[in-house]
């Protein structure tokens, strides 16, 4: 009843919440630091930090080699990570590959399906795609003699579910490649209709989850795509991890990407053979200390209640596209509804640089420059943007002295 719901204590505790994530109380060039830039990387919360420094002074062993203490200890912290980010994503363990993030992830797929395409067959991007959501595939194509063919956009450089319904079902492509948010509008991709026209087409569906995993905690079984890839980086975790989900029939029926130890199952002078998904994707030693810190950050998201996390997202990102909004000559680009909390935005005709400096002056992070997406840099005829990126620990003051910030830096252009 709504009686109990609200006795329940709110589980969204930003003060909290804020004070798990040290480097927010970090000041830069003598300002307390507003950190707007969590697209490009996430801040990690104290208990990642400190998961990295135990394994390295406590625990540090290889994996799934020795039979000594230590190297049992961490074979299991690392496959347990692998299960608590299976409960995350909804999907099983042997379904979750770790890279070293979402580029090498769609490099991996992408070379693993190069043997399944024939000249002339086709591979389907969207043009507000990531450059590692778009230059693995030109790769291939051009390995191939494939051909990359373009999904249409609305105007708003939102992805038209409807149109490239019609799109995939009239030119058939092999391979349908799609990011379920952009990282430079943060625009907000509609799948349950790609990936239905997908499957009517037997298309291998891909998704490129870098900037949603987080934001949206996807349930990947009721998504039902074929891959799925993310970076631990931009989830909380460590930098130089990621992953991909793939699924399972599929995925173990990918060709190897890097082969070499760990990954084989017996090796002779002239053959080997390989063990099954995900262990014949993991060549070489991997990111131990990475993966199981990185369980860390999946706790850490997972203990917040989902509902209320996003609500708070959207109250903040509200709250910012209402401030910019309301300063004279600021062009935002980014959807402002379906969103996962990334601003893309200029002012009059400045260049972006010029802004994010002034911005840096005032302690303020954010990124400018086509942010690795040059295609939608073209679409608009700009040279880039500004962008302001949002995540579950910036609250209403950081919007504030963001806006601030920037009223004082447009009085320093003007
Ligand atoms: N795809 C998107 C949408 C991204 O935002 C990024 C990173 O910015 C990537 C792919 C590549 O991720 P990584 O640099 O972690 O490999």
């Amino acid at each position: 009843s709504s009686h109990s719901r609200s006795l329940r204590p709110s589980m969204f505790d930003i003060a909290k919440i804020r004070a798990d994530f040290p480097l927010l109380n970090e000041t830069v060039n003598e300002q307390p630091l507003v950190y707007l830039d969590s697209a490009a990387t996430s801040q990690k919360p104290q208990a990642v930090i400190d998961a990295l420094a135990r394994f390295y002074s406590h625990e540090n062993a290889n994996v799934h080699r020795g039979r000594h203490t230590l190297s049992e200890n961490a074979t299991r912290q690392y496959e347990h990570t692998r299960t608590l980010l299976a409960d995350y994503f909804s999907v099983k363990a042997n379904e979750l590959v770790w890279t070293k993030g979402a580029t090498e992830s769609i490099n991996l797929i992408a070379n693993g399906l190069a043997s399944r395409l024939k000249p002339g067959d086709k591979i389907a991007i969207s043009a507000i795609e990531h450059h590692a959501n778009i230059v693995p595939w030109q790769q291939l194509a051009k390995r191939t003699g494939a051909d990359l063919i373009i999904l249409p956009i609305e105007d708003d450089l939102v992805i038209d579910s409807v149109k490239c319904c019609e799109f995939i079902k009239l030119y058939q492509p092999k391979i349908v490649a799609v990011t379920h948010a952009s990282n430079t509008l943060g625009n907000i991709t509609d799948l349950a209709p790609i990936i239905t026209a997908c499957k009517a087409i037997n298309a291998i569906s891909v998704i490129d989850g870098a900037q949603a995993a987080m934001h949206l905690r996807p349930n990947l079984q009721e998504i039902s795509c074929d891959f799925y890839v993310f970076s631990a980086h931009k989830m909380l975790g460590p930098t130089g991890l990621g992953g991909l989900y793939g699924r399972f029939e599929l995925l173990n029926s990918l060709d190897v990407y890097q082969t070499g130890g760990e990954m084989i199952e017996t090796v002779s002078l002239t053959q080997s053979t390989f063990r099954d998904a995900p262990g014949k994707f993991e060549a070489g030693t991997p990111n131990i200390a990475g993966v199981i810190a990185f369980s860390e950050a999946i706790k850490y998201l997972t203990s917040l209640d989902f509902q209320q996390m996003r609500q708070h997202e959207h109250t903040v990102f509200d709250y910012a596209i209402k401030q910019l909004s309301a300063i004279d000559g600021i062009n935002i680009y980014s959807n402002q509804i379906h969103n996962i909390g990334n601003i893309s935005f200029n002012y009059r005709d400045e260049h972006p640089f010029d802004l994010a400096t002034l911005l840096d002056g005032f302690g303020v992070a954010v990124r400018s420059g086509h942010h690795c997406t040059q295609p939608i840099m073209s679409h608009l005829h700009i040279p880039g943007t500004v962008r302001a990126s949002f995540a579950l620990y910036n609250n209403k003051d950081d919007v504030d002295a963001f806006i601030d910030a920037l009223k004082n830096s447009i009085e320093l252009l003007d």
